[in-house]
């Protein structure tokens, strides 16, 4: 049955280049959120023509949206002959800017030596296309499925997909009874499973001061020197105790098997920017602290937030006149589907079969539109699985391989084939 399949999947080679080529070509860069409607428009012409039943849903309202650049959606499904499950293959559509040093155009879709290149092409359109070919052979060959198949190209992942996926999760489009299998063909590598990522906490911190003259700072507060002390007690106590906390998640790269956090900004004195080029005179009245701290499936979000208070009081307590304040920028919890669920084993068994190996698993350092799926859509069977090689991402001359499209496609069809068959 599959070498039927995996021969289908190979006489669309050339149509899988093509298809390529044809999504890089539209600049969804974001931000803005260019050109996101006639991308999603071009893959539901091409579905349509397979018999998918198409709708655009706009993520009205999400951040970034606007008649100027509308947060464009579009989701495809075809019915099968029989009632069965619903497999669902969840792509973005949005990609980051080009940004400098790229050798060819970075929306021409250059084909060369076996490879695709172009911003987007592993992160993500590769993998987009591949689940595109893997759909369209499983149909040629098997054209009286049971249950259906879904098929999105959605936005904003790269903005935390609020107009994308979380948009459409909160509708229902990725719960049950609606769908029970979703597969996200993110660049992690063709014989790779990724279950899930670590948790992420976004904070602002500020400390406070009061202004005074830079030449008598005895006469203020300085809110700089007070952020100063926040930051040696990370380093002396938060940072070594981070080091300390190991995962049994598989996250790749290794570096990430642990708790991090990342000081992304500061922000400390009067503004400069109506003076450019003029220092400011004053003691600092206020200072902020970003802090993007990512956290394991050990850790409760409670204890990671608590650590970092316990930190601030003590301040408090023991340093005169130390004052702050804490905010919440953003919050997601930890997620690792389970090795033995329908879609990782559905896709371990194509892995055999494809490579002869075993799949590796994987958990991603950072997080992907999974998080809504599990978060709106309570939908737990859900695994990044896709093409491309994950360090090219965002990078200039991004690519993705002719051949680990091809192989993968062909792993997303024999998965999609066995979840459809309740076989997995
Ligand atoms: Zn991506």
């Amino acid at each position: 049955m599959n070498e039927r399949l995996f021969r289908a999947v190979d006489e669309r080679v050339e149509d899988l280049v093509a298809l390529t080529v044809d999504l890089i070509r539209f600049p969804t860069i974001n931000p803005p959120g260019e050109a996101y409607t006639p991308c999603a428009e071009y893959i539901g012409r091409r579905l349509s023509a397979q018999g998918f039943e198409v709708c655009f849903i706009r993520g009205e309202g999400a951040p970034g949206d606007s008649d100027r650049y509308p947060r464009t959606n579009v989701v495809a499904r075809r019915e099968g002959r029989s009632p069965g499950p619903t497999v669902h293959f969840n792509s973005h559509i949005d990609v980051v800017e080009a940004g400098e040093g790229w050798t060819v155009d970075p929306f021409a879709g250059t084909v060369r030596e076996g490879k695709v290149f172009g911003r987007g092409a592993c992160d993500m359109k590769g993998g987009l296309a591949a689940s595109i070919i893997a759909a369209e052979a499983f149909l040629a060959v098997n054209p009286d499925f049971p249950g259906a198949i879904e098929i999105s190209g959605t936005a904003d992942e790269e903005s935390g997909g609020y107009g994308g996926v979380a948009y459409l999760a909160k509708q229902g489009f990725f719960s049950k009874p609606r769908v029970d299998h979703v597969i996200i063909p993110e660049p992690l590598n063709k014989d790779r499973i990724c279950l899930g990522h670590r948790g992420v906490w976004w904070a602002e911190i500020e400390t406070a001061g009061s202004i005074a003259h830079g030449s008598m700072p005895f006469l203020g507060d300085s809110a700089i020197r007070h952020m100063g002390a926040v930051l040696s007690a990370f380093e002396e106590e938060l940072f070594p105790a981070l080091e300390t906390k190991q995962t049994r998640m598989p996250v790749v790269p290794e570096g990430a098997r642990r708790s991090t956090m990342n000081i992304n900004s500061i922000h400390g004195g009067q503004t400069e920017d109506f003076f450019p080029g003029l220092p400011s005179p004053n003691v600092a009245d206020s200072c902020r602290l970003v802090i993007d701290r990512r956290f394991l499936i050990e850790e409760d979000i409670g204890q990671v937030k608590g650590e970092v208070v316990a930190i601030l009081e003590r301040l408090k307590r023991e340093r005169p006149r130390f004052d702050y304040a804490i905010r919440d920028l953003m919050e997601v919890l930890p997620l690792m589907t389970e090795r033995d669920a329908p879609v990782p084993n559905a896709l371990a068994g194509a892995i055999r079969d494809v490579f002869g190996k075993e799949p590796e698993y994987v958990i991603s350092p950072g997080t992907y539109d999974q998080k809504h799926v599990a978060r709106f859509g309570h939908l737990h069977d859900c695994v990044a699985y896709g093409p491309g090689i994950l360090d090219l991402a965002h990078r200039p001359d991004e690519w993705v391989g002719i051949e680990d499209m091809v192989e993968s496609a062909k792993v997303m069809a024999a998965g999609l084939d066995a979840l459809l068959r309740g076989a997995a």
